[in-house]
């Protein structure tokens, strides 16, 4: 699932390279040259912080203190400081782990997952399809294609959560119709056609093939997507 994670690095021969291990791994990423900058950013919602300890505006170490004092997401430092001093400093001004330069990347993104998981940032209950092209958050009703926010209806968010709770499972239209009208209802088949439709201008690249929810003729539908590990 597409966590948001926000580098604040003026060296951007270091911030390129992260960057890019970080989306391989699917994570959406930006970058902040300035401390500043990465503040602002927080208001947008952010799920990670990987810090640089040297900035030109601030002291990485005053950046973690002003996320610590509106947030307590997690931070790790970026430092070519490497005594034990600074590590125990880094780490009693709020920062969660410390990553020491020159560093492997593939290490960061291993730190990275597992703040993350540890943090409790992998949110329970959210889920992710076909490598992060689909999450679905049940209790926030939220859901995002491509890491974008998509607008769905009531009606078309319990249709979708019911189908990507079980996919491959068929499910006949009475079943669904019953879902969302509460009891048996006969002669509705085409309003769940109307509302799959509409889900699936929202949700696939192309509705006219799509890659979620697949039509089972003569019978309903079933969800398609392939569900990524948590
Ligand atoms: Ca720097």
């Amino acid at each position: 699932m597409p966590h948001k994670i926000l580098v604040i690095e003026d060296e951007s021969s270091i911030s390129d390279i992260v960057r890019a291990y970080l989306e391989k791994e699917g994570f959406l990423v930006k970058i902040a040259e300035k401390a500043q900058e990465g503040l602002n950013y927080l208001k947008e919602g952010v799920d990670l912080i990987i810090l640089d300890l040297m900035l030109p505006d601030m002291d990485g170490e005053e950046v973690c203190q002003a996320v610590r004092e509106i947030s307590d997401i997690p931070i790790i430092m970026l430092t070519a400081k490497s005594s034990e001093d600074d590590r125990v400093k880094g780490l009693s001004l709020g920062a969660d782990d410390y990553v020491v330069k020159p560093f492997s990347p593939r290490e960061l993104v291993a730190r990275v997952k597992a703040l993350l998981r540890r943090t409790g940032a992998f949110k329970k209950g959210t889920m992710s399809f076909n490598k992060g092209k689909l999450v679905i958050n049940p209790d926030t009703m939220e859901v995002l294609k491509d890491g974008m926010p998509v607008k769905l209806t009531q009606t078309e968010f319990k249709l979708l959560h019911r189908l990507a709770e079980r996919p491959g499972q068929v499910f006949p239209r009475e079943q669904l119709i019953s879902l969302i009208l509460g009891y048996d209802y006969e002669g509705y088949d085409r309003t769940i056609d109307a509302h799959i439709k509409n889900l699936r201008h929202k949700i696939e690249d192309d509705p006219r093939a799509p890659k979620f929810i697949k039509t089972v003729y003569g019978v309903g539908y079933k969800f398609t997507g392939q569900r990524d590990e948590d």
